[in-house]
C-alpha cells in the first residue's frame, strides 16, 4: 500500500508535550515581529475566500530589497523545507546522487530519501569545514551545503563554496537559514554562478516559523524550474501580507534581537565552558554542547521544565565531538532569564547524574 520510499523513513516526531521553556527548535524566543502582528490581525476575512498569489509576487519584491537581487532571482515556499525538498526534484532525477556533508539538517538525507535520490554522507573534517576533495569523489548531481551548519552552528569558508561550485558541476544548494545571526552571506556568488541555490527561512531570525515562509535565491533559470517543481499556491495569502510587513517594516526588530541572540550566546558559551562543556564556536542562534548520554541528559531537562535538542552518534571527526563520541544538546539562545534558567536545571541534572 505504501511506496517504498515513505516506508523507509520514520515520519518526524518532536516531542510536542507542552514545556516551560523550550530552547529545542531554534526559533525566535523573543517572539514575532510587531508589524507582521498588526498585519495577520487585520487582514480582512474577504482575503480568505480566495487563492492567494500562486507565487508570492508581493513578496519576491521585498524580499529584493533586503537581499539585494533581483525579484526574478528569488523563489518563495511554506517554509525552506519545501523549497529544500523541491530543490531535489527540480534538479535532480531519482537514482542521482546528492552530497550532504554531515552532520548536518537531517531533513535533508529524509528529503533525498524522498525524492529517490542516493545520499552520499560526507564526514566533515576535524575543523568542521567539508571535505571537498570526498564531495568531488562522490560525482553527485547536487550538493547540499549549510552556513551556519545546524547542529554544530559553524561558518563554511566562502572559499569551501566556491571550490564545491568550480571543482563540481552539480547544482549547489546552500542553506543559510541562520545567515542573519552570523553577518554572512553567499547570496553575492549568485550572480557568478548559474547553478547556486541559497536557502533561507523567515523561521528564525525573523520569527515567523508559524506561519511557514521561506526563499531560495538562485538563477532565475534555476528558480524558474524549482517553482515548477514546488507548485503553485504555497504560502497562505495571510502569511504573505505579514511576511512583506515583517521583511519591509521589521528589520530594525529582527537585527536587534538577533544581536541580543548573539550577545546571550557568547555569554552562555562561557558559562557552559566554565562547567567544563566544551561547546563549540557558534556562528548561530544555538549552540551545540558535547555531553555524554545526551538523550537522557534531556530527558532529565525536560522533566524540570526546559526542552534542549538531543544528538547521539553525531558523524564528522571533530575533536570537540569525539570526546562524547557524537552525543550534545544543541541548546537555542533565548533572553538571558531563559539562559539562566537553562544552566540552572543543567547543573541539577548533571549533579544528579553525578
Ligand atoms: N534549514 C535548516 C538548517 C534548519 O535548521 C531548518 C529548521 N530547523 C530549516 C532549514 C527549515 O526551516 P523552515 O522550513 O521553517 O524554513
Amino acid at each position: 500500500m505504501t511506496s517504498t520510499r515513505t516506508a523507509a523513513i520514520d515520519r518526524y516526531a518532536p516531542d510536542e508535550t507542552p514545556v516551560a521553556i523550550d530552547l529545542a527548535d531554534n526559533t525566535n524566543r523573543w517572539g514575532s515581529p510587531p508589524a507582521a502582528l498588526r498585519v495577520l490581525r487585520d487582514t480582512a476575512p474577504g482575503a480568505i475566500a480566495r487563492y492567494p498569489d500562486a507565487y508570492s509576487t508581493s513578496l519576491k519584491a521585498a524580499l529584493a530589497a533586503y537581499t539585494g537581487v533581483e525579484a526574478s532571482a528569488i523563489a518563495i515556499g511554506c517554509g525552506s523545507d519545501d523549497l529544500l525538498d523541491a530543490a531535489l526534484r527540480a534538479f535532480a532525477d531519482p537514482g542521482d546522487r546528492i552530497a550532504i556533508p554531515v552532520p548536518t539538517f537531517s531533513m535533508m538525507t529524509t528529503f533525498a530519501r524522498l525524492n529517490a535520490l542516493e545520499p552520499a554522507l560526507i564526514p566533515l573534517d576535524a575543523s568542521f569545514d567539508v571535505d571537498v576533495d570526498a564531495v568531488v569523489a562522490a560525482r553527485p548531481r547536487l550538493v547540499y551545503l549549510c552556513s551556519p551548519n545546524n547542529p554544530t552552528g559553524t561558518l563554511l569558508p566562502r572559499a569551501t563554496i566556491e571550490a564545491v561550485l568550480e571543482r563540481t558541476g552539480a547544482v549547489v544548494i546552500l542553506d543559510e537559514a541562520y545567515a542573519e545571526f552570523s553577518g554572512v552571506s553567499a547570496i553575492d556568488l549568485v550572480a557568478r554562478s548559474p547553478r547556486l541555490l541559497v536557502a533561507r527561512t523567515l523561521s528564525k531570525a525573523f520569527g515567523m516559523a508559524g506561519l511557514r515562509v521561506g526563499y531560495a535565491v538562485g538563477a532565475p533559470t534555476l528558480v524558474r524550474e524549482l517553482e515548477k517543481a514546488r507548485g503553485p499556491y504555497k504560502v497562505s495569502a495571510a502569511s504573505e501580507r505579514a511576511a512583506v510587513a515583517a521583511v519591509t517594516e521589521d528589520l530594525g526588530w529582527m537585527r536587534a534581537h538577533a544581536e541580543l541572540a548573539v550577545g546571550n550566546r557568547e555569554r552562555l558559551a562561557v558559562e557552559m565552558r566554565r562547567r567544563d562543556v566544551d561547546v563549540i564556536s557558534s556562528a548561530a542562534n544555538f549552540l551545540l554542547a558535547p555531553v555524554a548520554d545526551a538523550h537522557t541528559f534531556a530527558r532529565r531537562l525536560r522533566a524540570i521544565g526546559v526542552a534542549v535538542r538531543a544528538f547521539s552518534g553525531l558523524d564528522g571527526t571533530a575533536l570537540a565531538l569525539a570526546a562524547t563520541r557524537g552525543s550534545a544538546l544543541r541548546i537555542t539562545v533565548g533572553p538571558w532569564p531563559e539562559m539562566e534558567s537553562l544552566l540552572a536545571a543543567f547543573d541539577r541534572v548533571r549533579a544528579a547524574c553525578e
